[in-house]
């Protein structure tokens, strides 16, 4: 039996993952599950799938959560904070470790399970975003296996030649074409940007996800996090990479070769299809998606992106071109931005400038230790809240 610990199991990945899992229960067994602060959604899934561990991130959740555990005398021991979900990451009998988490807040149990040499099934792009450079470290100090969960890294790791973490050049490499649905204002008129609401964010027309992720993929920062992603992950930079606008979300993204071809995974959009390719690769498994039906769908658009209508895009290419600290400073910006948006505080167009704002406010500094970049984080925060604050 494979142990897996899902971290941030009561959000969409996580629901995603346990259907997964579900579907397996002769192959997989769950070892720990953990959420933020709704207690009654992970007491439903502590009743299903019977872990040892549950882990709440807010303490008072952690106290409801144990006594509602005591009192239908379930087996499972509850921790609180973040240490807790460092721990599970690293407990012997947990194999996987799916990372899916949102935020900044993702990125230390992540690291834990890469230092613990585990199968890290990464959702939370925060992590690479943030730490990048420390994050690929820890991964090959610890022996982990890394495995990309978002649908565009999944597809291109699946495109990828076996021999591509020596380089994207010496294994015949040329570009990666990165694929992004546009959101659910590409084809809106600009002025009608200004009176966005978070619902109307929220309403993604291909994918059903939390509402962060959401609002990023409204503002073409997903794409932008993305793209800092890929880079990490298989080791090229910005020039190497193409944002190719394809609306249908039917191709997940390509990988071009030397020789002129073009390699692409397609699917529907459906996360249980990479969240089931990680789990089981080198092998396949049944994810529960259905087959994918070529003549509905019909046609397949392409388009370049519009830097314009989308300034974070553009401001996460420069941020990671920057370097060092500069995408710590953009993502944490982006976190505070994208909730000030969602609280009905700031709006929508305004996000971009606020992070723009943020990045010029801050010295960029040669990434050195983790501390550093927490300490990054946190004034990041505190500016991007102070310029918030500053427009009403
Ligand atoms: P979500 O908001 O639906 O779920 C987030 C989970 O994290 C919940 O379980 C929540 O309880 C937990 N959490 C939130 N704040 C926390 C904190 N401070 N400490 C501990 N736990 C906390 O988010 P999601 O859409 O599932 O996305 C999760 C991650 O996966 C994000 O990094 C996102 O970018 C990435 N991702 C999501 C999708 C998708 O389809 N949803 C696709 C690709 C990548
Ligand atoms: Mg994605």
């Amino acid at each position: 039996m494979i142990g897996v610990a899902v971290l941030g199991s009561t959000g969409s990945i996580g629901v995603s993952t346990l259907d997964v899992i579900a579907r397996h229960a002769d192959r997989y067994r769950v070892v720990a599950l953990t959420a933020n602060g709704n207690h009654q959604r992970l007491l439903e899934q502590l009743r299903q799938f019977r872990p040892a561990y549950a882990v709440m991130a807010d303490e008072n959740a952690a106290s409801r959560l144990d006594a509602a555990v005591r009192a239908e005398g379930l087996d499972t021991e509850v921790l609180a904070g973040a240490d807790a979900l460092e721990r599970v990451a690293e407990l012997d009998e947990v194999d996987q470790v799916m990372a899916a988490i949102v935020g900044a807040a993702g990125l230390g149990s992540a690291l834990a399970a890469a230092r613990a040499g585990k199968r890290v099934l990464l959702a939370n792009k925060e992590s690479l975003v943030v730490a990048g450079h420390l994050f690929m470290e820890a991964v090959a100090a610890g022996g982990a296996e890394l495995l990309p969960i978002d649908s565009e890294h999944n597809a291109i790791f699946q495109c990828m030649p076996t021999g591509f973490r020596d380089g994207l050049a010496a294994s015949g490499v040329t570009r990666i074409l990165l694929t992004a649905s546009g959101g659910p204002f590409r084809a809106w008129p600009i002025e009608k940007l200004a009176r966005v609401t978070p619902a109307q964010a929220c309403a993604h027309p291909n994918w059903d996800m939390g509402r962060k992720i959401s609002v990023d993929s409204a503002t073409m920062m997903n794409k932008g996090l993305e793209l800092i992603e890929a880079c990490w992950l298989f080791g090229t930079d910005p020039e190497h990479i193409q944002v190719v606008i394809h609306p249908q979300s039917v191709v997940h993204s390509m990988v071009e070769y030397a020789d002129g071809s073009v390699l692409a995974q397609l699917g529907n959009p459906d996360m249980r299809t990479p969240i089931a390719h990680a789990m089981a690769w080198p092998e396949r498994m049944d994810s529960g998606v259905g087959s994918l039906n070529l003549f509905d769908i019909a046609r397949l658009d392409f388009e370049a992106p519009d830097l314009a209508r989308f300034p974070c895009l553009r401001l996460a290419g420069e941020a990671m071109r920057a370097g060092g600290t500069a995408p710590a400073i953009l993502n944490a910006a982006n976190e505070i931005a994208v909730q000030a948006f969602l609280d009905e505080r700031l709006p929508f167009v305004a996000i971009a400038a606020t992070i723009e704002k943020t990045l010029s406010a801050l010295p960029v500094e040669p990434v050195e230790t983790l501390g550093q970049l927490m300490e990054t984080d946190r004034r990041a925060r505190a500016i991007a809240e102070q310029f918030i604050t500053a427009r009403v």
